[in-house]
């Protein structure tokens, strides 16, 4: 064995227990009238095999019923694996790998985010090295957000610049959005936040159950007009329609789905509107390369002559 290898001693401290049963439990349980505990005790008693498991949630899939991954979660927890070894598997998330860092180096005084100066740094009078860099850090990733939604999909997007807040209910509220779910969605400066509204009115518009108007119809005008919109095919016009038509959902709906399906939407028009009207005038993303297909621009070019 070579010397200079040291031997990492990994411990598995932690796991999701069963992530495939649970999602399997979680697709049965909306083909079934059955509640939640008593369809786990079923498959439980049933002791279907792992491989009627896996079988059961490849069919699902293929019908594209993809909604229930949203609900599963793989985890592990692991102790003893070197720093450099960790970053390997998180590196293509950059989310979670800046937390380690800034959980490392960072901490939480007066509603502010205070630089905490390594202890190693300061013995080798590396103070203001080690402060500089940090600021770069901040400076360059300042540079290349764009936005966020503090909240999940269903809370409006705030700008750059008005994200320099404490991440707790009241802070967000008065900078004008909503924790909600606390699903933070970070967006760079090549996100087309035409595509991004497009992207999620697909998934609310699959999502919704059809069963109230204004939700069953407005998520779906709403996804069609965005993608004509996305493609090149807009008008002027289409950007008030829409911001008018999700005023007009919210709070007209049985359940929040409806009001969720708009948040993006809304705020996107408000904070990012000339990338709207770009899209109108140029047919393609202002932003991320989007360019429309040959045939998208025929199509675009005949409703502007048609003057729709
Ligand atoms: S708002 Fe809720 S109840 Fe109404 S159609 Fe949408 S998902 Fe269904």
């Amino acid at each position: 064995m070579n010397n200079n290898r040291a031997e990492m001693q990994v411990k598995l401290i932690d796991y999701a227990s069963t992530p495939l049963e649970k999602l399997y439990a979680a697709f049965r349980t909306c083909y079934s009238s059955d509640s939640p505990i008593e369809i786990w005790d079923k498959i439980k008693a049933e002791k279907i095999s792992h491989e009627r498991v896996r079988e059961f949630i490849g069919e699902r899939l293929k019908t594209g019923h993809a909604s229930p991954l949203e609900q599963i979660v793989f985890w592990f927890a692991i102790a003893g694996v070197s720093r450099s070894l960790s970053h390997q598997f998180v590196r293509h998330r950059i989310g979670i790998s800046f937390e380690q860092q800034s959980q490392r180096y960072v901490k939480f005084k007066q509603e502010r985010l205070a630089f905490v100066m390594p202890e190693s740094w300061r013995r080798a009078g590396l103070e203001e090295e080690f402060a500089g860099l940090l600021e770069r850090t901040s400076e360059l990733y300042g540079r290349a957000l764009k936005a966020v939604v503090p909240g999940g999909s269903s809370t409006p997007v705030l700008k750059s610049d008005e994200i320099d807040i404490a991440m707790d209910f009241d802070s967000v509220a008065k900078a004008g959005s909503m924790l909600g779910s606390g699903g933070v969605v970070v967006l760079d400066d090549t996100t087309c936040m035409v595509k991004f509204a497009l992207r999620t009115m697909k998934f609310y518009q699959h999502e919704s159950c059809g069963w109230c108007i204004p939700c069953r119809e407005g998520t779906d005008w709403l996804k069609k007009t965005l993608i004509r919109f996305h493609s090149g095919g807009g008008v002027n016009k289409d950007i008030d329609n829409m911001y008018y038509l999700s005023e007009n959902m919210l709070g007209r709906t049985f359940c929040p789905l409806g009001d969720a399906a708009t948040s993006l939407v809304t705020s996107g028009i408000r904070l990012f509107r000339e990338e709207f009207e770009y899209h109108v005038k140029h047919g393609h993303c202002m932003v991320g390369g989007m360019h429309a297909h040959p045939e998208i621009e025929s199509a675009r070019e005949a409703t502007l002559k048609a003057g729709v």
